[in-house]
C-alpha cells in the first residue's frame, strides 16, 4: 500500500493487500491456477533462481493467497505472514522451520487437541522434547525452562476454559533465555489481540473460525518478522507444500473485511449469554474474561480488546443435566466447530476431550457438567430462550 493509505486497522481490514489487475476489478480477484507462465527461457530461470521477483508455482505464491497474507500481516503487526492449508498445518510448519533435534518446547497444557498430539505424538519422535504446563502461571513457565528451551507457545484465551496466559510476562521469559514465543491467537483474532505487539515472536491462526466467520474453509496462517516467517516458515511451505488454496484465500480475504464488526459483536452477545447464565440457579459456574468472578478479568482488560464469543458453563447435575441441554436445543448447532455466524453447542468431556482419561480430564478442569458455547450472531434473545429449554 502505498504511504498516503490510511494506516487505521478498520481500513487496512478492507484495503490491504490488494493490487488492482487490468480489468479494473473492484472485489480481489480469484486466481485458480497452479503455474504460471513465463514470456522466455532467461525469464524462467530468472524467477527459479530468485533473481527476478513473481510467481513460479502456487504451491510457493500465489496472488490472491499473497494478499490474504499481507493483508493479516497488516491487521497483526507483522513484516511477514505464510498462509497455510489449516492451522495445523500452520504450527507444523512453524515447528519444522524453526525446531531441530535436540531442542525443547515449553507449551501450555491448555492448548488446542491436536497440538498437543503434534508436540507429543510427533515431534518428540524427532528428539524435540516438550514440557507441558499450566497457562496461568508465568513462575511454572519459568520453572520449566531449559538451556536448549527454543520456543514457548500458549493460546489464549484458552478452550474451553477460557484461560489466560500474560503474553508480555512470557514473552520477556522467552527473551531471557534466547526463545521464542508463538501465541495461537484463535480466540481473540487481531480484531481483539495483537501477540506481537505485547512481545510475542510468533502468531499462529487457525483461519478456519473467526476469520472465515461463516464456517466454510480449512485455512491456517503464521505471522512474525521477515527472517523466520518471511523466509524460514516460507521456506518450509514452498517446499513441502501445506498451502493454501487460492478460493480458500479469497474466502478469508472477505473475512476480515467484517471481522472487527462481527468480533464486537460476538462479544456483546457472549457477555450477555453468560451474565444470563451466571443469575441461572441450574448453573454452578461460568467460564468468560468479561466477568469480574473470572479469576483473570484484571489482565483480559489489559492485553485484550474485547472478550470474545466463547462462553463454557457448569450446569448442576453433571452429564445427565449437560446432555438434556445439547438435546433439547432447537436453534443451536451440536458441533464442535467454532468462530462461526451459528451459535455451536458441544459437551467437551465427551467430544473434544473424550479421548483423554478421566483423571487427566479433571486435571485439565474438564468436569462432566461443563458445556461450551461458540455465541454466534443470530438474536440474543433466541440463544438464551434455546439454552434456557433444557436448564430447567
Ligand atoms: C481449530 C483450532 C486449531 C486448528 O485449526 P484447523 O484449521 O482446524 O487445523 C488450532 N488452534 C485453535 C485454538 C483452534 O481452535
Amino acid at each position: 500500500m502505498g504511504s498516503d493509505i490510511p494506516t487505521d486497522f478498520d481500513t487496512l481490514a478492507v484495503r490491504a493487500g490488494q493490487v488492482r489487475g487490468h480489468e479494473g476489478e473492484h472485489a480481489e480477484a480469484i486466481y485458480p491456477t497452479s503455474s504460471f507462465a513465463f514470456s522466455s527461457a532467461a525469464e524462467a530461470a530468472a524467477r527459479f533462481s530468485g533473481a527476478a521477483p513473481g510467481n513460479v508455482y502456487s504451491r510457493f505464491t500465489n496472488p490472491t493467497v499473497r494478499t490474504f497474507q499481507d493483508r493479516l500481516a497488516a491487521l497483526e503487526g507483522g513484516e511477514a505472514c505464510v498462509a497455510t492449508a489449516s492451522g495445523m498445518a500452520a504450527i507444523l510448519s512453524t515447528c519444522m522451520a524453526l525446531l531441530q533435534q535436540g531442542d525443547h518446547v515449553v507449551c501450555s497444557r491448555s492448548v488446542f487437541g491436536s497440538t498437543v498430539n503434534l508436540f507429543d505424538r510427533y515431534l518428540k519422535r524427532f528428539g524435540v522434547a516438550v514440557d507441558f504446563v499450566s497457562q496461568v502461571d508465568p513462575s511454572v513457565w519459568s520453572a520449566a525452562i531449559r538451556p536448549n528451551t527454543r520456543l514457548l507457545f500458549a493460546e489464549t484465551p484458552s478452550n474451553p476454559l477460557t484461560e489466560l496466559a500474560d503474553i508480555p510476562a512470557l514473552a520477556e521469559l522467552a527473551h531471557a533465555h534466547g526463545a521464542l514465543l508463538a501465541v495461537d491467537n484463535c480466540f481473540c483474532t487481531p480484531a481483539l489481540q495483537r501477540p506481537l505487539a505485547l512481545g510475542a515472536d510468533l502468531v499462529i491462526h487457525s483461519a478456519t473460525k473467526y476469520l472465515d466467520g461463516q464456517g466454510r474453509c480449512l485455512g491456517g496462517a503464521v505471522v512474525g518478522d521477515a527472517e523466520r516467517v518471511g523466509k524460514d516458515v516460507f521456506g518450509f511451505l514452498r517446499t513441502a507444500g501445506p498451502s493454501m488454496s487460492p478460493f480458500n484465500a479469497w474466502v478469508f480475504l472477505k473475512g476480515l473485511e467484517t471481522l472487527r464488526l462481527r468480533m464486537r459483536a460476538h462479544c456483546e452477545s457472549a457477555q450477555r449469554v453468560a451474565e444470563w447464565l451466571q443469575a441461572h440457579p441450574q448453573v454452578e459456574r461460568v467460564h468468560y474474561p468479561g466477568l469480574s468472578t473470572h479469576p483473570q478479568h484484571a489482565l483480559a482488560r489489559q492485553q485484550q480488546d474485547g472478550y470474545g464469543g466463547i462462553v463454557s458453563f457448569e450446569v448442576c447435575g453433571g452429564q445427565e443435566a449437560a446432555w438434556r441441554v445439547v438435546d433439547a436445543t432447537r436453534l443451536i448447532s451440536i458441533t464442535a466447530n467454532l468462530g462461526d455466524a451459528k451459535t455451536t453447542i458441544t459437551h467437551p468431556a465427551t467430544t473434544t476431550h473424550g479421548r483423554i482419561t478421566a483423571r487427566q480430564r479433571a486435571e485439565a478442569g474438564i468436569r462432566d457438567g461443563l458445556l461450551r458455547v461458540s455465541v454466534g450472531l443470530e438474536s440474543v434473545e433466541d440463544i438464551m430462550t434455546d439454552l434456557a429449554r433444557g436448564l430447567g
